[in-house]
């Protein structure tokens, strides 16, 4: 090769070399100028949420309450948010306003921490309801939780707990868009309620039992009757999900996806921001 052509060859990979870098350097420039990243990495949590259960109550709430706690650890990893969990339902008003959603797995407040939780959902708070978590009765005497949940009392139930299809019915919302209309539960015991919660204004019924389920049950058949089965009451940011009787409750992906659109869909409503977007 003589001298003239190896330098020509140079020239051209310098050339090749910076226009190379002009475009790497571009690249970089256009990346980091680009809000449209299809991510966002956390680098701190972004909320706390609080796990009640009671250890005082039957077998399979127990249970259930158990595997539930491991769910929400999982979901926990990575430092996506802060987790306490207790058996201990005793807390000042300003104790709970730290938490941005309190999940109640099996139980709901008694004594002095009925009007503390009712000042906590007042003043924005976040509540999402498993099962026996909305259990009342005519013994129950709490009418603001009665309002809150918008039933007055527990009807009937199925009896043994089973798998059952259930429907969606606002496909739109949030919490069910990505849904299938119909799906099959993981085993539970349904509870049914009176009055029907779809007879309340300001209770917007995610999702239902469906009408073909009937006679549902073994040992107590339930025959008939309107059964929504989530719901959320319109003046407060909550979720009643009447799944979650036992261990079992977590063997349908799609109804454990349900259940983490409400616990997303709480914490996205909360008037301090949605944690999911970036602020
Ligand atoms: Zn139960």
């Amino acid at each position: 090769m003589n001298v003239v052509l190896y330098g020509s060859v140079i020239i051209k990979t310098m050339k090749r070399t910076i226009l190379i870098s002009l475009f790497l350097l571009f690249s970089a420039v256009a990346f980091a100028q680009n809000d449209s990243y299809p991510a966002d990495y956390a680098k701190s949590p972004r909320f706390k949420a609080l796990i009640y259960y009671t250890t005082n109550a039957e077998t399979d709430h127990v249970l259930f309450a158990e595997k539930a706690v491991e769910y929400f650890k999982r979901l926990t990893y990575g430092d996506g948010f802060y987790l306490d969990v207790t058996t201990e339902f005793k807390y000042t008003l300003e104790q709970l306003m730290e938490y941005d959603i309190l999940i109640m797995l099996n139980a709901s407040p008694v004594g002095e921490m009925r009007p503390v939780f009712e000042k906590y959902m007042e003043n924005g708070g976040g509540w999402l309801g498993f099962h026996s978590s909305g259990y009342n009765d005519r013994s129950t005497n709490w009418p603001w939780y009665n309002d809150f949940l918008g039933v007055s009392y527990f009807l009937c139930n199925n009896w043994p707990a089973q798998s059952a299809l259930l429907c969606i019915e606002n496909p739109n919302h949030e919490i069910t868009k990505n849904i299938p209309s119909e799906f099959v539960s993981a085993p539970t015991e349904f509870y049914q309620f009176e009055p029907n919660p779809k007879m309340k204004q300001h209770l917007e019924v995610l999702v239902s039992l469906s009408q073909k389920n009937y006679p549902i049950g073994i040992k107590d058949v339930v025959k008939w009757g309107e059964w929504p089965v989530v719901w959320t009451n319109t003046k407060y940011r909550m979720i009643y999900f009447n799944m979650g009787h036992s261990e079992e409750s977590f063997m349908s992906e799609t109804q454990n996806l349900l259940m983490l659109n409400c616990f997303r869909w709480v914490l996205s409503q909360d008037k301090k921001g949605d944690p999911f977007k970036k602020q």
